[in-house]
């Protein structure tokens, strides 16, 4: 029986680090167990092929939070980033383009380009969004309220409307009622489902993700490293305060008695037993196989079975002995090594089509992605003179209909290199080789459910008092003593730091009202 822990950490991803950290710093006995051999989850570098190393996941730091970053002093354990500007490109097949500069002034100026009509508008689409920010912005680091209890407080102010839109209006209209240009429309398209941009109640997850105004610039970008430079700051920050961090420690079961979790049990057969327990995998995989139904109230299980987990992602890595010329998008004078992000997404159709097809089950010929070149800024990342280039695919089917993803790999690799050399056409001829992470892949290689990336996806349905179920928002669980603190939690998705940080705060109040 090795040591007995207040509180154990059910995996390494960034959230349990973060939480970990928390509660050691308060002091608990605290012990991370990663069944990876890193820590990091969805947030790594990794040598995907021999001498190239990739952001294998999460590609950019947008959504960090600063009192995390204060906190736990992620700077000072080599949190670092390269600023992109342009931070965004995005390219249209009749050679026009669009780049989103850091000053706002520059940007109009590239919209002005493809329609002089639009400047204002782009105006307007910030303002609207940097209040729907202001909306959701006070609620990251807390329990979050019910939707009726936000519209509520915002009763006789000027968020008032931006708040009805956002419940009543489907990003499609929205984008229809700001811009007149499809080229302007596609920069700005977005969807949390496979129901598309069409659907009422698709801008309100926008909100979420318009909160990223609220980062600190410098803590934007390019991690150092890669994204796995900011996890290994975390994992510092949490030793530097005593966690104990296990790699290769797979939990098999959360041990339960008499209600209350006790500890946990290995793979290997190890047990270990702690006060409370804290996980970090997903809402799906910590009960219905980490805990078991058994030791479950039935309507909660079946509460479980109708989560929604529909949005999947493709991910390309590709190794590069040049990089990719995009020149025909440029202007003389430009760096086409430094264009950010650059998404391809020619039209709102286009975008529609990737949706729908996914919705059937079939790979899109209209795929939708953003690709990243780190290598340009990090120079670490690929021997001399070569690139690490990534593409992430916005929409992918959980499984393919009539075949299965081993099956497809090659195939949609290839489609996926085609659609890139349309826009930079040395692309082909300058790999050496890629590889391809399908959802099933990232289900098995970083553990979460159906190789969603956001542990549940992030509708109106499984957003704020509703996430990761109704009435359980506040990181507690029907089992005393454990608690959950990953993405399937409120606020949700991306590298944020939030429902770690929140998660710590919750297991905090309780042990000090138990003391
Ligand atoms: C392809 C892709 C691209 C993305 N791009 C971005 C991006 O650019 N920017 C951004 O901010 N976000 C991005 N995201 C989303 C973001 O990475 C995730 O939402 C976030 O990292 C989730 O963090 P987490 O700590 O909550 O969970 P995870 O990262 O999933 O960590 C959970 C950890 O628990 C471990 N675990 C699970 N079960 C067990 C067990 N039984 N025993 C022990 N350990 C266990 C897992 O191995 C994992 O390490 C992307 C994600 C993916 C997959």
């Amino acid at each position: 029986m090795a040591d007995r822990y207040d509180v154990i950490v059910v995996g390494g991803g960034h959230n349990g680090l973060v939480a970990a950290a928390y509660m050691a710093m308060a002091g608990l006995n605290t012990l991370v167990l990663e069944r990876r051999g890193l820590v990091g989850g969805a947030c790594v570098t990794e040598e995907l092929i021999p001498g190239y190393k990739f952001s294998s996941c999460a590609y950019v730091s947008w959504m960090l939070q600063p009192k995390v970053v204060a906190d736990l002093e992620l700077r000072r354990h080599g949190f670092d980033v390269y600023s992109q500007d342009p931070y965004l490109t995005q390219p249209f097949p009749d050679g026009h383009r669009v780049l989103f500069w850091q000053d706002d002034r520059r940007t109009e100026e590239e919209i002005a380009r493809i329609s002089p009509r639009d400047v204002e508008a782009y105006r307007s689409w910030w303002k609207f969004w940097s209040r729907a920010a202001e909306i959701f912005q006070p609620y990251l680091l807390t329990s979050p309220p019910t939707l009726e209890e936000i519209g509520d407080r915002l009763q006789g102010t000027a968020y008032q409307d931006v708040f009805k839109t956002l419940l009543t209006v489907s990003f499609r209209d929205l984008l229809d009622d700001f811009f007149e240009s499809d080229q302007v429309k596609a920069c700005f398209v977005s969807a949390p489902d496979l129901q598309g941009p069409r659907a009422v109640g698709s801008a309100l997850s926008s909100a979420y993700y318009a909160c990223s105004i609220f980062i600190n610039p410098e803590d934007q970008g390019i991690a150092k490293g890669g994204m796995g430079g900011l996890t290994q700051a975390m994992a510092r920050a949490a030793r530097s305060h005593g966690v104990t961090i296990r790699t290769g420690a797979a939990v098999k079961r959360i041990l339960v008695r008499g209600g209350k979790a006790r500890g946990v049990v290995l793979t290997d057969g190890e047990e270990i037993e702690s006060n409370l327990v804290v996980s970090n995998a997903d809402p799906l995989q910590t009960f219905l196989r980490l805990v078991g139904p058994e030791e479950l109230d039935r309507g909660f299980v079946e509460q479980l079975g109708r989560l929604k987990t529909d949005m999947a992602h493709l991910k390309l890595h590709c190794a590069l002995r040049e990089a990719p010329d995009f020149s025909r998008f440029l202007d003389t004078g430009e760096d086409a090594l430094h264009l950010g992000l650059i998404k391809i997404c020619p039209s709102v159709e286009y975008f529609e089509k990737s949706c729908e097809d996914t919705r059937q089950g079939t790979f899109t010929d209209c795929p939708v992605f953003e690709i990243q070149m780190p290598s340009a800024y990090d120079p670490t990342l690929a021997p001399d003179g070569h690139h690490v280039l990534s593409a992430f695919v916005f929409h992918a089917p959980r499984c393919l209909v009539g075949r299965s993803w081993e099956e497809a790999r090659e195939e949609i690799a290839n489609q996926l290199i085609d659609k890139i050399t349309e826009y930079a056409p040395n692309f082909r001829d300058s790999i050496i080789d890629w590889r391809l992470f399908t959802p099933q892949d990232m289900e098995q290689r970083m553990g979460f459910t159906n190789g969603n990336i956001h542990h549940l996806d992030l509708v109106p349905s499984q957003m704020l008092s509703r996430r990761p179920l109704p009435g359980w928002s506040d990181y507690r669980t029907p089992i005393q003593g454990l608690y959950l603190c990953g993405a399937g939690t409120h606020p949700g998705g991306e590298v944020t730091g939030a429902p770690g940080h929140n998660a710590a705060h919750a297991v905090l109040e309780d042990w000090e009202r138990n003391a």
